[in-house]
Formats: structure tokens, sequence, C-alpha cells
């Protein structure tokens, strides 16, 4: 019997490298029929995958990746990176400021069309900067992280872009009315910066460190910084032509554009703590030895995967 991989954390939750190489290879598909330069890599992307297992654990410490943007493989292991570094960010960020305050901001606007996307995009990110010039944003602001996400209205194929943004703030933001922004407030800021004509609609609320429940915590809040700009499943539903169109307009937009953006102590602290880029594959974190674990006492061998495509499965080597 073939041995099929089977990646279980610490923690018990199997890793879903079979479901992302199935929806690779569909993307890759896509790709290659739209004549992408890329095409080849993204079809060859965690191929291979090379483990150090010491008893039922695996460690990934070898593998190939396309690094393209909307992979699903890519922007799985992107999305819990990023997660990772941001959750180092905000730890550091309140061991420096401790009294400061996060609120998760969510900025909105009317829906793109495939082919006025690109510009709206960049119109999005120039407005940014403005909304955070006022004399009333700025004030207590200490830092930002920010991020752009894309769904697809299947019913209008209309494209709803928004920015979700983490800010940092002193706490004098909560003092007095001079200082405190309500909702409507950084609508009307947003509009302003945004140089829109209709009113769009901004969600603010304060998130907290240590909140277990679902939403409002500032862990479930990073997350959703950090998850991935576009889910696969508005691309990848199986339809081909209807997909070809999505992708071709999302690779076009996305091209040379930022799924993160810092700014203020939040940029620093980033810079300070030398998290490594996010496509780097051979971080120190990521190399290890084969042999005894001088710690544990246990060996640790290599287990090598490869992916077939007939079976639609990792097996072993
Ligand atoms: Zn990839």
């Amino acid at each position: 019997m073939t041995d099929i991989l089977k990646d279980v954390t610490v923690y018990g939750k199997e890793q879903p490298w079979r479901e992302r190489k199935i929806a690779c290879a569909m993307y890759g598909e896509y790709v290659t029929k739209l004549n992408y330069k890329k095409s080849a890599r993204v079809v060859e992307c965690g191929e291979v995958l090379r483990f150090a297992s010491s008893g039922s654990e695996l460690r990934l410490f070898q593998a190939w990746f396309c690094h393209s943007r909307l992979c699903p493989m890519c922007n799985w292991r992107r999305a819990r990176k990023q997660s990772y570094q941001l959750s180092l960010i905000i730890n550091e960020a309140l061991e420096q400021n401790p009294s400061g305050i996060f609120l998760f901001l969510t900025l909105t606007e009317k829906n793109a069309t495939a082919s006025t996307l690109k510009t709206e995009l960049q119109n999005m990110n120039a407005s940014f900067y403005r909304l955070f010039q006022y004399q009333k944003t700025s004030k207590n602001l200490l830092g930002y992280v920010r991020s752009t996400e894309i769904t697809f209205n299947e019913k209008n194929q209309t494209y709803h872009q928004h920015a979700h943004v983490l800010l940092f703030m002193k706490s004098t933001y909560f003092r007095d009315s001079q200082n405190y922004i309500k909702q409507a407030e950084w609508s009307k800021f947003w509009k302003r910066a945004r140089k829109l004509n209709y009113e769009p609609i901004v969600n603010v609320k304060r998130v907290r460190p240590n909140v277990r429940r679902g939403d409002t915590s500032l862990a479930s809040s990073a997350r959703e910084v950090a998850k991935y700009q576009v889910k696969s499943t508005d691309y990848l539903t199986g339809s081909e032509s209807r997909d070809l169109k999505v992708v071709g307009t999302l690779e076009n937009a996305l091209n040379h554009t930022r799924q993160l953006s810092f700014g203020g102590v939040l940029k620093d602290i980033r810079q300070q703590l030398k998290l490594d880029d996010l496509d780097n594959d051979d971080s120190p974190q990521n190399l290890i030895k084969l042999g005894i674990n001088p710690a544990t006492g246990q060996k640790v061998t290599e287990v090598d995967y490869v992916w077939n495509p007939v079976s639609n499965n990792y097996e072993k080597w």
C-alpha cells in the first residue's frame, strides 16, 4: 500500500497539503491557459515536500514554492507566516507602549468592475495615506498595519475591494470628543480622503489583547489582517471560462502591489525584529538537523513526499 502524507500538528490539526495542492493544480492549469510566464513555476509548486521526522511529528525542511500571490498553496503558507509575524509585532508594540489601544477599522467603498479594479485599488492606496494626514486622525495614532481584501460578487460580476486596518492608538484616544472618533466620523474622514460623493460604510471597533471570544479579540483581528487577499474559492470554482476571467482580472490588478503595509511604530518594530521575507523558505527556523536531536535524544530522519497528480495525493518517495 502506498504511504500517503499525513502531517498532523502537535495540536492534532491535520495540515491541508492535499487540498491546497489540488487547488494549486487548478490554478496552474488556468495560468497556463492564460499564457502567463510563471505558469511552469505554479505547476511545479510544492511538488516535492521534504520533511524531518521524529516519531510521529513531521517538520518541513525543504520544498520549492512558486510564491504567486493567488496560488492557494503559497497564500496558505504566507497567511500563516504573516499571522505569526504580526503576533510578534503586536506583542512587542504592547511591551513598548503598555497603555496603547488597538482598533480594528474596515474601510469599504462601492464595488469595482473588471475594468476599473486596478485603478480603484491604486486610488484606495493613495487615499489611505491621506486619511491619516488629518489632525484628528493622526494625533493619537502610534502605528498601523493595513491589508487590502477583494471578494468577487457573482451576481453582479463585480469586485468588492476593501481595507482592514489594525490601528495602534495612544490611550488619550478615548479621553474626550476632541480625541475620540465615532464611527460616523470615521466614515466622513474616509469619504473625504477617498474623494467619494457618497457615505462609505466604515466599521470601527476596539479590540483587546486578552478576550477569548471570537471576533473581538486582538488575535482574531490580526488574523483577519494577515489572511488571504482573495479567497481561492472566489476564483477557483471549476467553471473554467468564468474562472479564467476572474483570475485574469485579479492577476492584472494585484501585479506589483503589496498585500500588507505598515506604518508608525508597527513599521519600526517590524524592522527592529528583523522579520524575514515572507517568501523566504530558507529562514533559520526551517533549518533542521537530521540525525540525533541532542535535546531529546530522538532520531530525526528524512521523509520525502511527492505529489501524484493521478491519485491526487502526496505519496512517500
Ligand atoms: Zn505556489
